[in-house]
């Protein structure tokens, strides 16, 4: 049984999803990085996970840093790193205070009649009526709105959301400096749930028959098999998604590249903070009282 995740699903592409099991990519890169570090944080926080653990949310944000990017340094570059996670977590803490999500991180999958595929998603945020999703940039795409159409989809069928709901896409790109995330929120009903459900279970049996067309779309600009298809032409001035990924990219590089030589297996104290790692695994991160 093949499983297609939903973020695959929305290139609508045939090509891209043959070249995805010819050439599968682990990762697009460290920008990635990034952007688990912050679903992370927001999980942690939000599920409540890091209680008794971690002193601060600060400690906690360090912790998952050093996760993200093992072997991280003290530089004030991490310490803007830790702030910028930090302030996108308690963003969307903000967000969830007035939605009041009440699972997070929830997976799960779904075959839209299919006999040899399954779809498989995951909700960043969900109750009864409501399904968000955090976004780490602040670039608003129409796919950001049918990723989370196509989840609440998959989870009416499987009975674990009550339609009519409300959906969400959270942009936190510009919570990281400290100002507030941008939800765009809005309604979905029953009889929207069954156009998605038609629409993607066409597309799946097209792709099954070798029937799927490619579909150039703004998602050809983010495809890392863009070079080997040939289909499209990116126009690179005006394309401010693609900006916008190149940007997150730089920055994720260079933070890779400054958080430093790596810590091996033990506990390592730094001027303010106390490590201690086994195996890859960073067990605490505590900040160091004042005269220890
Ligand atoms: S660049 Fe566009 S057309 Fe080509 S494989 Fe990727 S999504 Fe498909």
């Amino acid at each position: 049984m093949r499983r297609i995740s939903v973020t695959s699903l929305l290139y609508w592409c045939p090509l891209y999803l043959d070249y995805s099991v010819q050439m599968p990519i682990q990762t697009t890169g460290t920008a990635d990085q990034f952007g688990s570090a912050v679903h992370e944080l927001i999980y942690r926080m939000l599920s409540g996970d890091h209680k008794g653990l971690f002193d601060t949310e600060e400690d906690l944000a360090w912790s998952v840093l050093l996760e993200a990017f093992p072997g991280s340094v003290e530089s004030p570059l991490t310490v803007e790193v830790v702030n910028e996670i930090l302030n996108m977590a308690k963003a969307a803490q903000r967000v969830a205070d007035v939605y009041k999500p009440e699972e997070f991180e929830v997976k799960f999958d779904y075959s839209f009649g299919s006999e040899d595929t399954v779809v498989v998603g995951i909700a960043d945020a969900l109750s009864e009526n409501l399904v968000l999703d955090w976004k780490t940039g602040s670039y608003q795409a129409e796919s950001h709105r049918q990723q989370v159409k196509i989840y609440a989809t998959m989870l009416w069928r499987l009975g674990l959301l009550s339609l009519p709901a409300t959906l969400g896409v959270v942009y936190l790109g510009n919570a990281g400096k400290g100002g507030d995330a941008e939800p765009v929120i809005f309604n979905f009903q029953e009889s929207e749930a069954e156009v998605v459900e038609t629409f993607v279970g066409q597309f799946l049996s097209q792709y099954a028959l070798g029937n799927a067309k490619p579909h150039i779309s703004d998602h050809c600009a983010f495809c890392p098999y863009g070079r080997w298809c040939n289909r499209t032409l990116k126009n690179v001035e005006t394309n401010d998604a693609l900006h916008e990924l190149w940007k997150l990219q730089e920055r994720a590089g260079l933070i890779q590249k400054q958080l430093a030589p790596g810590f091996g297996e033990g506990i390592h104290l730094t001027e303010d903070f106390i490590v201690e790692k086994k195996g890859s695994f960073y067990l605490k991160v505590r900040r160091k009282s004042n005269g220890s």
